[in-house]
């Protein structure tokens, strides 16, 4: 099986698992270009692999399903779809299977897929920085993001989004003596990345960092936080600096 990064929309990315002449087609959050490379290269779809139920990960699906697709996630979609639970299993072709892992926080059903040594995080982490808690709470994601911080450090990650040097300007922000920060800020942004570079580098999965809490502690002018309210201060923080705040 090899995989296939199409970006989409304007930041989004469309993967496709490819074997043979089938596909499993992730997140298409528009059409087109996933049916151009599909008809170019001369790829069958299968189904239809979902993190989440936001408009930019799932757009293409209602103008590519035919009733012979199969649609897999857990968030409440508007088409028919096959609910997975955590860690479920699935088999996607004859010897590659998915596994599930429930990732609540930025919706409530998101979903992260393990294949092989690949994993998909839809909106839940990106390169350098996390999603929005939209839906859940705090302790939610903390956990999904615990989740996705147990994973083997070699596993190859896929955002749903590219977001990774604006969330670099952040994370420097932050952790300004991190150098493996600053080393990474001059490196190519893409998919995949190994979960060992944002283990080092991404301060939503550095809420252990002693450096970090020290800063986190100074922005939200209290001494007695736990993890989850460390995750909610960084998650404010991040959300002021992106509105222009410093
Ligand atoms: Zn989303």
């Amino acid at each position: 099986m090899k995989t296939i990064s199409l970006r989409t929309l304007d930041t989004n990315y469309t993967y496709l698992l490819v074997h043979e002449n089938k596909a499993w087609v992730i997140d298409p959050g528009e059409a087109e270009p996933v049916q151009s490379w599909l008809k170019e290269n001369d790829i069958d779809v299968v189904g239809f692999l979902l993190t989440h139920y936001h408009p930019d990960h799932v757009g293409g699906v209602m103008a590519m399903r035919t009733p012979d697709h199969v649609v897999l996630g857990a968030d409440p979609f508007d088409f028919p779809y096959e609910k997975l639970e955590h860690d479920q299993m699935y088999a996607l072709f004859d010897d590659v299977s998915l596994r599930a892992i429930s990732l609540p926080g930025h919706t409530l059903g998101a979903m992260g897929y393990l294949i092989g040594d690949q994993f998909f995080t839809g909106d839940v982490l990106f390169g350098g920085g996390a999603g929005r808690i939209f839906e859940g709470t705090v302790k939610q994601m903390l956990m999904s993001l615990n989740r996705i911080k147990a994973l083997d450090p070699n596993t190859k990650l896929y955002f749903g989004h590219e977001y990774t040097q604006a969330n670099l300007g952040f994370a420097q922000h932050v952790m300004p003596d991190n150098e493996a920060v600053v080393k990474r800020m001059g490196e190519q942004a893409g998919v995949p990345q190994l979960l060992s570079v944002e283990l080092a580098t991404n301060p939503f999965l550095r809420l252990d960092d002693p450096k970090l809490q020290a800063a986190i502690k100074g922005y939200a002018q209290a001494d007695a936080l736990d993890e989850a309210a460390m995750l909610g201060v960084l998650r404010t923080w991040k959300n002021k600096y992106d509105a222009g705040e410093r």
